[in-house]
């Protein structure tokens, strides 16, 4: 039973992670990430092949050829070949973990904390309807007409996602943590909240996240309120 268990933990983590690197390859292609790192390369043939020197061995006739449209590489030189993540791997010599990570924040778009802000706000408003606490609390607090409750954009943060769907967009931790919607352990900051956006000029400021247990302080991220 516990072994079923587990097996269909780890099945769900692997998942997860899969997703992460597709997403993270769809948005930096491996052609993209190689120019970047000065690769000069040829159209090789007809379509999206392209051939240059190898980044991972010393050549003098090129051998390392990219296929943009399955974003693989292969070299002919050393033999190695595979995805973008593998290629951070062998040319960096980092783990597959420390790759991902890397990655990530390579792939980051500029950091526009109003834009993440925005991010975290719908991504807490699409959650609201999944956490019948959330729509308890707020209708026992009197607010029960669903046009208001989608007007207000309120949301929920049950705690154990916002981090995910935030870092798969490519934001860093550094800036999640920055904005104060991770906490020092890393984790998601607002736990069992109602999330309230906080607009100004009509982009949003902060969020401010009522606890739904008496027990928690509500309270707002660091930065403007937004002229509350
Ligand atoms: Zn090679």
């Amino acid at each position: 039973m516990l072994a079923a268990f587990s097996y269909a933990r780890l099945r769900r983590q692997n998942s997860t992670v899969d997703e992460e690197v597709e997403k993270l390859k769809q948005r930096l292609p491996l052609l993209d990430y190689l120019r970047r790192q000065n690769w000069t390369a040829r159209p090789a043939g007809h379509g999206s092949e392209f051939v240059g020197l190898c980044p991972l061995h010393p050549e003098t006739r090129p051998s390392f050829y990219v296929n943009a449209s399955k974003n693989l590489f292969y070299c002919h030189g050393c033999g190695q070949g595979g995805d973008l993540l593998r290629f951070v791997q062998l040319s960096r010599h980092l783990s597959f973990h420390q790759s991902l990570t890397y990655l990530q924040e390579q792939s980051a778009p500029p950091a526009d904390p109003a834009a993440v802000l925005e991010q975290a706000a719908t991504f807490y408003q699409q959650q609201l309807d999944r956490y019948p606490e959330a729509l308890h609390y707020l209708k026992h607090r009197g607010l029960h007409n669903p046009a208001s409750i989608q007007d207000l954009r309120i949301g929920y943060a049950s705690g154990a996602s916002l981090r995910r769907h935030l870092t798969a967009q490519g934001h860093s931790f550094d800036l999640l943590r920055r904005l104060g919607l991770l906490n020092r352990q890393d984790c998601d900051a607002f736990y069992r909240r109602v999330v309230f956006p906080c607009c100004q000029a009509g982009r949003i400021v902060n969020l401010y996240g009522r606890s739904i247990d008496a027990a928690c302080a509500h309270r707002f991220l660091p930065g403007s309120k937004g002229g509350l």
